[in-house]
């Protein structure tokens, strides 16, 4: 389907989807299609679970609070991004909130927030967050969403660290030296780590030097925001590594 001609609404839909499927609409949903979006029965939306690519769906009940889609054709198949996930600190909302936004649009498959030494909350809203990936994820054309974690310590992440899975570590301390090439290990489990405002302590360095999987990563000449990190580092990460190539 050329997607120009076709349907602009995507929804994200926790049924699953199939041939004739009919997926029920929550109060929310039907509120956007209906009340927001102005659709009326026979209406066509696009609409993915995560699981089972993209689906182009009809309205065949549209209700105040409530209604139902019929699932008429598969129009993509589910692409799953590379294997990568984003570890980053939680920072001021806003900055988080881009964080996370990001990370589902560039290709992340898991997103876990982390609390460092340094790390000033210490709480997240984790279905906001997650609300704030599936909302990427409808507006970038991807069919998966990726998890996104509660908030868990670095320091018992990095215990039970995965044997298999390469850790790319940005580490402030190394700005202005060598960016490493982090080529050569495409297919390969991977996490980029980025810290808080206020950086590393000495403790987490100490501990990442110690992870045999760890590679400490330098983001050229410049400090840059934590939320600026996580775009460039996974940028640097697709570019080599991903999905980009
Ligand atoms: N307060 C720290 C300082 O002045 O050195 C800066 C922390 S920075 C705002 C937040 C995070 O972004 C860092 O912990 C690191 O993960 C990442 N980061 C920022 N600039 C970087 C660079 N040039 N190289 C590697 N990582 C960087």
């Amino acid at each position: 389907m050329n997607m120009r001609d076709g349907p602009k609404i995507r929804l994200y839909v926790e049924h699953p989807l199939g041939d004739g499927q009919t997926i029920p609409l929550t109060r929310d949903q039907a509120h956007y299609l209906f009340g927001v979006m102005r659709l009326s029965e026979g209406g066509q939306v696009l609409v993915f679970d995560g699981q089972s690519g993209e689906w182009l769906a009809e309205v065949v009940d549209a209700g105040k609070r409530g209604g139902a889609l019929r699932c008429v054709a598969q129009t993509r198949p589910l692409q799953m991004p590379p294997d990568l996930w984003l570890l980053f600190a939680p920072i001021k909302k806003a900055r988080t909130d881009f964080i996370v936004e990001k990370a589902a649009e560039m290709g992340a498959a898991r997103i876990c927030p982390v609390q460092t030494e340094f790390t000033n909350s210490d709480r997240i809203r984790q279905d906001r967050l997650q609300a704030h990936a599936v909302e990427a994820a409808e507006q970038c054309g991807g069919t998966f969403v990726p998890h996104v974690d509660d908030l868990q310590r670095l320091d018992r992440l990095l215990a039970n660290w995965p044997a298999d899975r390469h850790l790319m570590f940005c580490d402030e301390s190394l700005s202005g030296g060598a960016t490493p090439a982090i080529d050569g290990r495409k297919g390969m489990p991977w996490a980029i780590l980025i810290g808080p405002e206020g950086g590393f302590s000495q403790a987490e360095r100490a501990r990442l030097a110690g992870l045999p999987q760890a590679m400490p990563v330098s983001l050229g000449p410049r400090i840059l925001r934590a939320d600026t990190a996580a775009v460039a580092a996974m940028t640097l990460w697709q570019l080599s590594l991903g999905d980009w190539a």
